[in-house]
This record gives structure tokens, sequence and C-alpha cells, in this order.
């Protein structure tokens, strides 16, 4: 299953209890649902768990039952109505909304003035308006409504929090979103999923570990050209010499030097040095090399 069914199903775990919160949570649930207007409350899921919270949430929040809902068990797309007009305006009460005003869907901060109550209203937009990709992917959290007042006023309340999201618009939806592994695990703990921040903390760790790796890995391969390419120019160097007939009359220290690297044109500098019996250091072998390499020069 999905990162973001999973998590879900973690923020299902959490039991429904103080009313306060219960009602911030549909409230969050509300705004970013389906539906919500002065004449209609629609939500839909195909989440088995979330299913099973709403009539919970909705009878601590609101004191009321859906007109409309799924048979238990059901599978698939799974829709949760009110249409009956006292049950809506007794919602839109609740929340501080005026039932004859034209629900403009702004939110109203009055009910999240408790922290609880804030992460309580956050988790209900996730629910709703949610969705985490895979952290081993791609840090990617987005929150999604068609309310774009709605949206801007989330954003709002996210930057008093202390995390600034980024947001964009998109065929006519309004989306929340963050990109930074540690805002994405911050805002899942306080929604309640910290098993889900865990995740994305482990798989940031795994990532980092495999890049240093590569990175190492690439590095060790740049100095293994790097060795290729000088070896082939110091052989290149001694051949110069032998066809000149000059090898023979090098100094001894030199012509074993050149003799050792025609044998051993695949080793590096410092493996070669362990050749010599005894072993010569690699900074005397370098200066060696490098004195084959200027004779040759001077051919
Ligand atoms: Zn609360």
């Amino acid at each position: 299953m999905s990162f973001s069914f999973d998590t879900k199903n973690e923020l299902c775990r959490l039991p429904v209890q103080k009313l306060c919160c219960a009602r911030a949570e549909a409230y969050g649930i509300l705004l970013y649902c389906n539906t919500f207007s002065s004449t209609e409350v629609r939500i839909i899921t195909e989440n088995p768990n979330f299913a099973a919270r709403l009539p919970k949430l909705f009878h601590r929040a609101f004191n009321l039952h859906f007109d409309r809902q799924p048979e238990p068990g059901a599978e698939g797309k799974m829709v949760f109505q009110i249409t009956d007009r006292k049950k809506l305006d007794h919602i839109t009460n609740l929340l501080g909304y005026d039932p004859r005003q034209n629900l403009v869907l702004h939110v109203n901060f009055a009910m999240l003035e408790e922290e609880c109550c804030r992460a309580s209203f956050l988790r209900g937009i996730f629910f709703a308006g949610g969705s985490i990709t895979d952290p081993l992917k791609r840090y990617h959290l987005e929150l999604t409504t068609s309310h774009a007042q709605a949206s801007r006023e989330l954003d709002v309340l996210l930057r008093e929090c202390g995390y600034p999201p980024k947001s964009v618009s998109r065929n006519g939806s309004f989306v929340t979103y963050f990109k930074q592994s540690d805002q994405i695990e911050d805002f899942l703990t306080m929604i309640g999923a910290p098993v889900a921040a865990m995740n994305v903390m482990s798989a940031k760790l795994e990532k980092d570990l495999r890049n240093s790796v590569n990175r190492r890995l690439n590095c060790d391969s740049a100095n293994l050209d790097k060795a290729v390419l000088a070896s082939q120019e110091q052989l290149e160097a001694i051949r110069a010499l032998q066809t000149a007939g000059l090898l023979e009359q090098l100094p001894d220290k030199l012509q074993l030097t050149a003799a050792l690297r025609l044998e051993n044109p695949e080793l590096t500098l410092s493996e070669l040095a362990e050749e010599f019996d005894p072993p010569v250091s690699k900074s005397c072998l370098n200066h060696r090399l490098r004195k084959i390499l200027e004779l040759a020069k001077g051919l």
C-alpha cells in the first residue's frame, strides 16, 4: 500500500476524545473534503479505516449522524453525505458561520486557539485533502482543496505554527505543499503520525548514506583513472628511452624503476613502490618516474 495510505491508517488509530479536538478535526475535513456548502456535505474516501472513523468523529463533534453512509465492510469509493437542512445549520453554527451567509470557507481561527485543536484541524485537512509521496522516492507532502480562501488561510496557519509551506494552484485546485524532509517530519509528528515521521527520517538517512557512498566511489574511480593515465605516460616515456638506446645508460635505480613499471603497468604508485626490494617510499618512486619522464621529453 502507499505511504499516504499507511500514514492515514496510523492517524486513524488515534482515539476520538476531546470535544474541542474532534470538532477541529471534523472542521479540517469539511474544509478540504469534496463538498461543504450550506446545502450539502459530501465526503468521499476509499480508506476503510477513515470510513470507520468518520461517523464516530462527526457524532462526537456535532452530535449527529450522516444522512447517507456506506454499509459496514463496503469497499471502493465510499460516500458520506449530509443533506438535512437542520443538521447543516447546526454544523455551520457550531463552526461559527452564519447559516444564511454563503459559505466562503474562510477559516474560523477562533476554533483553533488551543495547540491540541490546531494539530487536530491539520490532521483533518490531511485526511481529506492530503497526500504524501514515498520518502524513498522524494520528499513531498501536499494538501489540496478547491477553495482558494481556505488554502490561503491554511498557509497563514502553517506559517504561524512554524512550518512555512509553498503553494501553487493546479487545474482549479489550490495546493499547499512541503518539499523538505524535516518540515514533513515535523508536520507528521504534530498531526499524530510519529511512525510515518520516523520513516521519512530513516529514508533520508538511507539516501544520504547512499549518496555519500556514491560520491566516494566516483572519487575513487576518478583517482583510478588518473593513475592509469599516469602509468601510460610513464610507459611511453620508458619505451621512447628504450628505442633511443638510452635506457641502459641510466643509473641503476632508474633502470630498475623502468623495468618494474614495464612489468607492472596496472599498479598504482604506492603499489609499485611496494614491488621494490626493499620497498621504496612513494615520494622517492614519484621522483624517479618524473626523472624518466623528463629524460624522455628531452629526446
Ligand atoms: Zn483541542
